[in-house]
């Protein structure tokens, strides 16, 4: 069972708006939006030390070996995605749409990134999150679902550890994505990296997920179909 950080990181879904333009935005933001295959994907730093920079982007090439994607990092000029490291979340905006930011303004945050921090945490978190940008969504909110929550439970760990509210908590844990706007594999994988770390005692059957730190072996035949070679 994974152990509870105070605060538990994990990646706050970035599409808050309160419903129901919410699920509107949700439909159009699903319908496709991978760069599409050898695409050129300028990343940018608008901030942050050297070194924290540097293992950034050695974790995001790692998706290079598995998606026909040219992640290129530039100094200057525009780029599709913008990271920042301010405190608080870590998030990003899921793929083409971080178009619609200005490009003064992150489309990416890390808010507990530092140059010391262990190189485990830099591969969940970078991994994850620039598997948003590449176009994934959470997998715990699979449309298969399939996770049997405690409802109460999960409101009230969310509350204690993240200070989210009920509907936050809707929003980011339960809220299932609609099958037909996303392209997905048949059912969840919990050893994705797009999925939430999940304590058994949120489970009404003891299924837990750990702290997945690398690629699974579906998200890397997942993304090779999304960006063929
Ligand atoms: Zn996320």
């Amino acid at each position: 069972m994974p152990t509870e950080p105070e605060p538990i990181r994990c990646c706050v879904d970035v599409f808050d708006a309160p419903p129901p333009t919410r699920v509107a935005e949700r439909m159009a933001l699903m319908k496709d939006e991978t760069w599409g295959s050898g695409f050129k994907l300028r990343v940018r730093f608008l901030e942050g030390e050297k070194a924290v920079q540097d293992k950034v982007k050695k974790v995001a090439l790692q998706w290079m070996d598995h998606a026909n994607i040219n992640m290129v990092f530039v100094k200057d000029g525009d780029a599709e995605v913008r990271v920042a490291f301010r405190p608080g979340g870590s998030w990003s905006e899921v793929g083409k749409r971080s178009k619609k930011i200005e490009q003064a303004k992150p489309s990416m945050n890390f808010g507990w990134l530092t140059p010391v921090t262990a190189d485990d945490e830099y591969q969940r978190v970078v991994l994850h999150e620039f598997g948003h940008a590449l176009g994934c969504i959470h997998e715990h909110q699979h449309p298969a679902g399939g996770i049997h929550w405690n409802k109460q439970k999960v409101y009230d760990y969310y509350k204690r550890t993240n200070g989210w509210d009920p509907p936050r908590v809707d929003t980011n844990i339960f809220q299932a994505y609609s099958a037909d706007l996303i392209k997905g594999t048949g059912q969840a994988d919990p050893k994705s990296i797009m999925m939430y770390p999940i304590p058994a005692a949120l489970t009404e059957d003891g299924f837990t997920v750990g702290w997945n730190r690398e690629l699974s072996l579906t998200d890397k035949k997942f993304i090779k179909t999304l960006y063929p070679f």
